[in-house]
Parts: C-alpha cells; structure tokens; sequence
C-alpha cells in the first residue's frame, strides 16, 4: 500500500541519450560512478526521495544494460529529447499520475531535500516548478579564444532537474509541442503553464564534461557512508509433517511448517529486513503468494533476490541479526549451520550474520506450539 505521500507522483528518467561530450566509450549515464552505473544512483536518489514510481527512458541498444539495474519500469526514448519524454509521459497516461517529475538520467546526485522543494512548490498548487540556480560567474560571449562581448547576468538562472508538473498540464503542453525544447520548463512555457523556480543545488550536478564523474565522485565521497537500517517479522503454523526449514536449514520435528513457499519464517524475516532497509517493499510485493509460480519454493529465492536489490542499488550487508520464537525444536544445536547457510546465500563471512533462539515463556501461540515466530534486523552499508 501506498503511503498518502507518494501517492500521486512519478518520475520519469530520461536515459536515451547517447552524449558524446564526456569522451570515448559508453553513454555517459551508464558509465561506472563508485562502483555502480550512474543510472543506479540516479534510481536510488529518487527512490530514497520517496519517489515509487519510476518510468526510465532507455535506447533501445541499451536493455541489457538497463536489464542489469533491477526491477524499474522502462519504455523505449524517441529520436530526440522531447520526443523520449513524450513516449514516457503517454506511457504513465495509462494509470495518470496527479504529478510528474522529468529528470535527467545524467544527474545522479539530486538530493532528498531538492526534490522536496520541487514537490512541495507543486502541492501548493504550481503547475510547474523547476531546480535552479543564479547565475554567479560574469557571462561573456566569445570565439576562437577570444572574448567578444559581455552578457548581462542578471535574472540569469542555470535550469536543473527534476523538473516537476501537472500531469495533465505538461502531457498536453508535449502533444502540443512541436519538437526541438532544450528541456521540459521550455515545453511547459510554450504550452502556456506558469513555472515556478525553486533553489537548485551545487552538487546536482549533469555529467557532460570528462572531468565531471571524478567531481561527482568527490560530491558522493563528501556525503560518507550511507547506512540503512531495515526489520522484518514473519510467524508460520504448524502442520502435519516430519521436518520445519528454518534458515535454510532442515530439521527433524514431530511437525511441519505450513505456507505457500517452504514455511521459512526465519529466512521471510530477514528478507524482509533487507527489503525494509531498501525501503522496497516486502516478500509479497516482489513474489505475490497469488502467483503459483513460488508455490513451494524454496526461500533462499526471495533472499537472493533482495540481496540483488540491495547491490543493484550500491549496498552491501553490513550485518543482520535473526531470532526464532518458539518451543520446540531446539534451535541451539543448528544455530551455527543457519548461520553459515544464510551468509553463503547472502555471500558474507558468517561473522555479519547472527542466529538467535527463544521461547515465548509458553504464552500465546508460539507458546501453545501452534506456530514459529521470527523477527529479523539487517543493517545495509553504501559501498
Ligand atoms: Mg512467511
């Protein structure tokens, strides 16, 4: 379920781009920026704004790249600019969102707090509203190394994004548009639409130079460590059966654990501590128990998957810390061997992961041994 907040609001990214000012080799929105694509931080900087619903523009050469990303919605850019925002914005107008935001795919670093301005002008009631800042340095216009004439500064602003709109307002100012807008302000403007400036922000920066990913190196390595912090809790009834799977590991019991997948409470919990830390959700959201396909599956799918979620998005397990509730079985004699199993599934040393028992001192219905109860901590680290 949505929360009130985000309800109402997309981000479209625009990534089709093949920009050749930053050098040889790939587009520049898919170069490598501290160990991730510059698209993954673009991703998780409006994610972490709170921002759910993210439509990304990619060249169709681009797929298996994009493939690489994780789970975001994508259509395909067109031959310009204007033209790939369109195709993203006639794809939303399916399920319309109350507001958009177009962003460039090329600026990995807007902050949380800059696309709240941009929100914020919006839910006041503008129609557009855009990042910018004033003009410092003095304007000259010039040629072959030469200056030629001044430029008056003044109520000159440099234009970023997000840039934020009415839906409706700036779908209709696309269709009416005939092509060839330096950005989306221009295509609201002509559409008749009022666009509000907010403060833009230094570090929001747009990779077009070949010096500007070691800058927005710098900019990420100013920022520090980014550390999530996510919890989880799951129960599963008891059955009729001669085993319960417990962090992946089998152990004989009078009793099964009853679900649609394999009954692995402790294993549910922890990866639902890792999809809390990414803010993504839980198990049900990424595997619907309506879908027959993870009928009996085995739970170290879903943990995979969220530990794929959280590399993909620039994070590594710094820790987690799970504990089972229940009587019986003895969880002591394979609280080792479930350690070892869980950091062999997530792919770290067994010293970040813990494995924990206890009894519910026989009260409710762990204590009445009519189901097993796990709650799970899983702390994510920036790398
Ligand atoms: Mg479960």
């Amino acid at each position: 379920m949505r929360m009130a907040s985000q309800r109402g609001i997309a981000a479209v990214i625009v990534a089709a781009g093949r920009g050749t000012r930053a050098g040889d080799g790939p587009p520049k929105q898919w170069r490598d920026l501290a160990g991730q694509p510059v698209l993954a931080h673009t991703i998780d900087a409006l994610r972490t704004a709170g921002i759910e619903r993210l439509l990304l523009v990619i060249h169709p050469d681009d797929a298996a790249r994009a493939a690489a990303l994780g789970e975001v919605e994508r259509v395909a850019g067109g031959a310009t600019r204007d033209a790939s925002v369109r195709n993203a914005l006639e794809a939303l107008a399916a399920d319309p969102p109350r507001h958009v935001l177009i962003h460039d795919g090329a600026r990995p670093l807007p902050g949380t707090a800059l696309i709240g301005r941009v929100r914020a002008a919006l839910e006041a009631g503008a129609p557009a509203a855009i990042p910018a800042l004033p003009v410092g340095d003095a304007l000259w216009r010039g040629a072959g190394g030469r200056l030629e004439a001044p430029v008056a500064r003044s109520g000159l602003w440099r234009a970023q994004t997000p840039q934020g709109f009415d839906f409706a307002a700036i779908l209709a100012a696309h269709r009416a548009h005939p092509g060839g807008a330096a950005d989306d302000a221009e295509v609201a403007r002509a559409g008749g639409l009022d666009v509000s400036i907010v403060e833009g922000d230094e570090d929001n920066i747009k990779l077009t130079w070949p010096g500007d990913l070691a800058r927005a190196e710098r900019i990420l390595g100013a920022r520090g460590v980014d550390i999530r912090t996510g919890n989880g809790f799951d129960v599963h009834r008891f059955g009729p059966g001669d085993a319960v799977t417990l962090c992946g590991v089998a152990i004989p019991h009078g009793r099964g654990l009853q679900g649609h997948s394999d009954a692995d409470a402790g294993m549910h919990a922890l990866t639902d501590a890792v999809y809390g830390a990414l803010a993504e959700g839980d198990i049900g959201r990424h595997f619907p128990p309506s879908d027959p396909a993870w009928k009996g599956a085995e739970s170290r799918v879903f943990l995979t998957h969220a530990l794929d979620l959280a590399t993909r998005r620039g994070f590594a397990l710094g820790n987690c810390d799970v504990t089972l509730i229940c009587e019986a079985p003895r969880i002591g004699p394979h609280a080792e061997a479930m350690r070892a199993r869980l950091a062999e599934i997530m792919g770290v040393e067994a010293g970040r992961v813990s494995v924990k028992a206890t009894t519910s001192e026989r009260l409710g219905f762990a204590g009445r041994e009519e189901g097993i109860a796990a709650v799970a901590t899983a702390t994510l680290v920036s790398i």
